[in-house]
């Protein structure tokens, strides 16, 4: 029996021959895969306007930067997420607030947001919610609440590519925020080695965050500020703080080429993902699936809910079980808070439902190469771990 990591890239002969495609042509890092790879995907999530980075903490940083969040300022992030959500209000000078969640779906709901803008003293630049493992926020009532405080709303989108809200839009179209921050890391969705995409419906949004991603750097005539520049081919004009965040055009290929399969990969999810709700339904209730929420997810994680207590067994224990007959499993994630950079800065530890979410939390094996018969075979080996 192979073994099954919780998350795997699918790579086939296109995407190989995309990259080597690229490593024959002139340019290897922002060249024509560029644009390419960022129109498909502005397409894709139903978003007019899309900028490529290489990783999504860039692409949240971006954001941030690009809506002015800053000194000062407080960022509010869900206690159940990736380190990098927070890094990136970090990185802009501001301070994070975290919020709890629900726990049966990890997820900040209007109620913990609120709670938490209280403890920010009813003002805060901004709020990220997460669509943790694919299920979206409720984000009509998240953003109406942000707006009416002043904020600002970026999502941390990188476990929903391919996911639809309840009414029917994807992750990334931005129907209810100012931008949206993609992962191409490859556990996610679409890999691209590493890599991130920031969508947004704000075309002034864009250009910034397009500009920030290679130094703040202006190469269009049209918009220097130094007349001369159009007559001095080597002009360009610094007109913001940037970075070094671009996408190198080997990754953009590569991504591109996995794009044209993300229906497939999103219809294998989907698929392994009932396969497991029915395999895992005899181990009720020491084992519940995944809790959903209104909307269609593509579920980048399959985050089951244990009562180890129940069980009389440690997590520690049964990932050591499920290790040694083949199956990986990972828990997402820590309360951030728990970490000791943040339990440092903070005293908002600890939340009850991230507690009671992290308490209970596993993910096992899902990835579009997984056979139609895996999830069964999971669930017989969580089954003997556990003892039910
Ligand atoms: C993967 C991930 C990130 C960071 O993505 P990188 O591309 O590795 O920078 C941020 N937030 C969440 C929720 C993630 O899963």
């Amino acid at each position: 029996m192979p073994f099954l990591p919780y998350g795997r890239q699918s790579i086939d002969e296109s995407d190989i021959e995309a990259v080597a495609a690229v490593l024959r042509s002139d340019y290897l890092t922002t060249g024509p895969e560029i644009p390419a790879f960022e129109a498909a995907f502005a397409t894709t999530v139903d978003a007019p306007h899309a900028v490529a980075c290489n990783s999504a903490t860039a692409a949240l940083h971006l954001a941030l930067d690009a809506l002015g969040v800053g000194k000062g300022d407080l960022c509010i992030v869900p206690a159940i997420t990736f380190l990098a959500t927070a890094n990136a209000a970090l990185y802009c000078g501001a301070d994070v607030i975290f919020a709890d969640v629900d726990r049966d779906t990890g997820l900040m709901t209007p109620e913990t947001f609120e709670a938490a803008l209280r403890r920010a003293g009813g003002a805060a630049r901004a709020v990220l919610p997460v669509h943790l493992a694919g299920v979206m926020c409720d984000m009509p009532a998240i953003a109406s609440l942000a707006r009416a405080a002043g904020m600002a709303v970026v999502e941390d989108s990188c476990h929903a590519l391919g996911s639809l809200d309840a009414d029917g839009r994807p992750a990334g179209a931005c129907a209810h925020s100012d931008a949206a921050a993609f992962s191409f890391h490859p556990v996610k969705t679409l890999a691209c080695g590493e890599g991130g995409m920031v969508t947004t419906r704000d075309p002034r949004l864009a250009a910034h965050m397009a500009r920030a991603r290679s130094h703040g750097v202006e190469r269009g005539p049209a918009r220097f500020n130094r007349s001369e520049g159009a007559n001095e081919p080597w002009w360009h004009e610094m007109v913001q703080l940037g970075w070094n965040y671009r996408m190198p055009d080997l990754n953009a290929a590569l991504g591109r080429s996995q794009l044209r399969r993300l229906a497939v990969f999103a219809a294998r999810r989907r698929a392994l993902a009932a396969l497991y709700d029915e395999a895992l339904a005899p181990l009720a209730p020491v084992v519940r699936s995944p809790a959903g929420a209104p909307g269609d997810p593509c579920r980048h994680l399959y985050n089951v809910r244990i009562d180890f207590e129940a069980a009389g067994l440690s997590r520690a224990d049964v990932m050591a079980r499920l290790s040694e007959q083949g199956v990986g499993s990972q828990v997402h994630y820590i309360p951030l808070y728990r970490q000791p950079f943040h339990a440092a800065r903070h005293d908002a530890g600890p939340l009850p439902g991230a507690e009671a979410y992290y308490g209970r939390t596993l993910s096992l094996p899902l990835w579009p190469g997984m056979a139609d018969s895996d999830p069964a075979r999971v669930a017989s080996t969580l089954g003997v771990a556990l003892g039910v």
